[in-house]
């Protein structure tokens, strides 16, 4: 894994205000690394967050199969996932497809602030290192 990150960001609709707050925390961490996400999220980090975003598709356009390619690809080392738990999305499937190749390639993934307090407390965001694909 490089030093500076590809961090990918996706939040539903339910939690984008939630991600908003958590990446205003975590500005000055997330400025060093690059960042992409799908459509909506994307828009919504530059204009109220600031950040400098990449963006795909929307997420039910395709946007989180967009992302799972390039995590497939080894083109991102990190996911912040801000998934609904409490509402079934019309994408499902490309949203477990996302979880699954994410697993799969060894990638972490934030989906609340408290994953991103551990993750973003970890001297690995500074560091390279190897990743492991969980195949048997
Ligand atoms: P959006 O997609 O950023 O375009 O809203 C997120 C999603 O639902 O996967």
């Amino acid at each position: 894994m490089p030093i500076k990150k590809r961090i990918a960001i996706v939040a539903h609709d339910n939690r984008k205000d939630e991600l908003v707050e958590f990446l205003v925390e975590y500005k000055d961490i997330l400025k060093n690394h690059t960042l992409c996400g799908t459509g909506t999220t994307s828009k919504i980090i530059s204009e109220k967050v600031g950040l400098d975003v990449f963006g795909y598709l929307s997420g039910p356009l395709g946007g989180d199969l967009q992302i799972g390619s390039k995590i497939a690809t080894n083109e991102i080392d990190l996911l912040i996932f801000f998934w609904d738990p409490l509402e079934a999305q019309p994408h499902d499937p490309d949203v477990k497809a996302l979880l699954r190749i994410s697993v799969l390639y060894d990638i972490p993934i934030i989906t609340n602030e408290m994953t991103g307090k551990y993750l973003f407390s970890s001297e690995l965001l500074s560091q390279s290192y190897e990743k492991k694909i969980n195949i048997r």
